[in-house]
């Protein structure tokens, strides 16, 4: 195993008499790799737990373990909801200074409150939504409740205490916490952000660099969102594969922080469609289809379904290798023998994708027709016609996974042998 610098791993065992120069750690710490030393299989290393730096050797750690995708997973343990001022009173027994929690205001709804333990008493600060932004004092401004918890952790400013320590809501587990313990958490100190490199629907991407790692980060500010993305983040702990974006790690800081690699080329539907039939050569588009099929056969294996798979979702890398990316909507696929006929949430869906994708890949990055504008048509048998100059062979494919019943319709793997085959040839 070779580690790149940034990623995180698990220490194996103990290290505790290290010789100088070697790093000591304990049994499940988490490791950042700093660099590859001079000899093989050596690395630098932090230890995240001690911060101390030195060397390991590529034996003696394993990859991160995957977080368990739980609903109860919370970016903000300490939001109680729509509770009254003295149930939140009740709640924040027995006092300590600084013990805290939020709550949703019931005399003003949409505004929040924040409780605090000090000295023996309770005091309630009213949180005013102004201008989509949250203030306490008219005088500092927060994105979301989150950000507001961070800087008040940190900084006592207008409130009586700084917030020391989160009362949890019953059953909410800490998303930091788990994150921490596993290893996905990343240093937001170790990060430095640069170019402005895309605008998803809820975040916006950048270019940085994580210890001297190019990578991408998505940052989702919007804590309502940022929660629900952190499911997708739970799901993509699970995947390691070449043809899908990889996760490198969170960092929670203003909101979440997706990092993952950095596809330097972008979607494949922009690198399709800016540089066309002149520079993209027939062997490519080949090559693009046979790693998005791979990438599938992996997810398949794994019984996840991505049901969003489309050109636009596929991210190319600096060698040109496309990998699946937007795992938001991934589900297990839940296709049983006796529950075959509900093929909604089934691998065979992202069966029938892939060939809109196979279409939209050999027209040079055309606009496919919606499933929802055809759906009669579709069902009356209508299917789009090949791209030009498309080989038989390849639309044949397409028709195939655009077969009516599900269970007609190729595996990715029989997919896969297909396009090996036609890859082969060329
Ligand atoms: P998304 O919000 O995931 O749809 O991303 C919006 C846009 O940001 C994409 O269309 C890409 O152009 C860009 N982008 C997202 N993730 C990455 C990445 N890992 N590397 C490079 N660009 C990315």
């Amino acid at each position: 195993m070779s580690w790149a610098a940034g990623t995180q791993c698990v220490a194996k065992g103990d290290s505790r008499r290290a010789k100088a120069g070697e790093l000591a750690y304990r049994k499940g710490d988490i490791l950042t790799i700093v660099n590859s030393a001079l000899r093989k299989g050596c690395y630098t290393a932090i230890n995240n737990s001690t911060g101390e730096e030195g060397l390991i050797s590529s034996t003696s750690v394993r990859e991160r373990e995957a977080l368990r995708v739980d609903p109860s997973l919370s970016l903000m343990p300490w939001f109680h909801g729509k509770i009254s001022g003295p149930e939140a009173v009740c709640l924040l027994q027995p006092a300590e200074d600084g013990l805290f929690l939020v709550r949703e205001s019931i005399r003003h709804p949409g505004d929040y409150v924040l409780c605090v333990s000090v000295s023996g008493e309770v005091i309630h600060y009213r949180v005013i939504y102004q201008d989509n932004k949250l203030t306490i004092d008219n005088n500092q401004y927060f994105y979301n409740l989150i950000d507001m918890i961070e800087f008040y952790s940190k900084n006592k400013s207008s409130i009586a205490t700084t917030l020391t320590k989160p009362k949890q809501k019953q059953g909410a587990k800490s998303a930091e916490l788990e994150l921490s313990k596993a290893g996905w958490l990343m240093d937001t100190e170790k990060l430095t952000l640069g170019e402005n490199i895309g605008e998803g629907e809820f975040g916006t991407v950048y270019e940085g660099r994580y210890m001297g790692q190019r990578v991408a980060v998505k940052i989702i500010k919007c804590d309502v969102t940022a929660q629900a993305f952190l499911q997708e983040t739970a799901v993509m702990t699970k995947l390691q594969h070449k043809n899908l974006v990889r996760l490198l790690g969170v960092i929670l800081n203003k909101g979440l922080h997706i990092v993952t690699e950095l596809m330097t080329k972008g979607s494949l539907v922009n690198f399709l469609r800016t540089r066309g039939r002149s520079v993209v050569s027939f062997t490519q588009l080949l090559r693009f289809a046979l790693d998005v099929c791979e990438g599938m056969e992996y997810l398949e294996s794994k019984k996840l379904v991505h049901r969003d798979l489309a050109a636009r979702n596929v991210l190319v890398s600096d060698e040109c290798v496309a990998k699946v990316s937007d795992f938001g909507l991934t589900k297990v696929d839940w296709k049983e023998p006796d529950k075959a006929k509900l093929p909604k949430c089934s691998t065979k869906s992202d069966v029938w994708s892939y060939g809109v994708l196979l279409w939209e890949i050999f027209s040079y990055g055309r606009q496919p027709y919606s499933k929802m504008e055809v759906k009669e048509k579709v069902e009356a048998g209508y299917r789009m016609e090949a791209p030009e100059d498309c080989p038989p062979r390849l639309y044949l494919l397409m028709r195939l996974c655009w077969e009516r019943e599900p269970r007609r319709r190729p595996g990715f793997s029989k997919l896969r042998e297909k396009l090996q085959s036609g890859l082969l040839s060329v």
